[in-house]
């Protein structure tokens, strides 16, 4: 797990990283909160993961092979990556940079392992942890969204519990019950860390 930190790339914009287990609505709250704030920046991330019905390569992610993944490892392209349900996925670097350069204030959607590790280089940051209400509502949206093979879905739901673990290292943590509550208090936490 690749870190790269450059002091004189210090952020000039805010980071917010979001993490929370997969189902649980993040992907939903980003899209709902760049369209209202379209002065945020979404980093997209690289992926392994093949592409879901509906996602649109160089929107959602940019999704790749294994080998392209690796070389991009083995040259220091990426500030973090991690394996997470059995894909790789990585964070683009230099995104981060030309993002912070130009005064942006940037949001990440990524797991628990890679919110530590982009913390650890920049401890500005602000840890937004998004809940389930239930684990039989995250279920339930898995399940509904229809976008993963019946294992995928058991697996994420297996995950999801070592990921709740990690809720109380986070600064905030929201309950996305209703939608229109988890995106107001989003924009509340972004507010609040402007003002700071
Ligand atoms: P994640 O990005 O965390 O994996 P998604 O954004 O893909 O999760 O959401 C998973 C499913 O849950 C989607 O079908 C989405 O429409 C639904 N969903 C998201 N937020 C809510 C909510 N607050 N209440 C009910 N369903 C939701
Ligand atoms: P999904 O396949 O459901 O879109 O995402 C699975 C998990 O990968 C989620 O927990 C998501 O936050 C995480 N993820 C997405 N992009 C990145 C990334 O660039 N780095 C890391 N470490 N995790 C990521």
């Amino acid at each position: 797990m690749n870190i790269i930190v450059n002091n004189e790339m210090a952020p000039k914009g805010l980071l917010f990283i979001i993490s929370g287990p997969s189902g649980t609505g993040k992907s939903t709250v980003l899209r709902v909160i760049l369209e209202k704030r379209p002065e945020l920046r979404y980093s997209i991330s690289y992926t392994t993961r093949p592409p879901r019905e509906g996602e649109q390569d160089g929107v959602d992610y940019d999704f790749i092979s294994k080998d392209a993944f690796r070389k991009k490892m083995d040259s220091g392209e990426f500030a973090e990556w991690a394996e997470v349900h059995g894909e790789l996925y990585g964070t683009p670097g230099r995104f981060l940079d030309e993002a912070f350069a130009a005064g942006h204030d940037v949001l990440l959607d990524i797991d628990v392992e890679g919110a530590k590790n982009i913390y650890s280089g920049y401890p500005e940051a602000v840890l937004i942890f998004i809940a389930p209400p239930s684990v039989e509502e995250l279920e339930k949206r898995l399940v509904n969204r229809g976008a993963d093979s019946s294992r995928a879905v058991e697996q994420r739901l297996k995950n999801s519990k070592a990921e709740m673990a990690e809720a109380h290292h986070y600064h905030h943590v929201i309950v996305n019950d209703d939608l229109a509550g988890t995106v107001s208090k989003l924009e509340a936490i972004i507010e609040n860390a402007r003002l700071k």
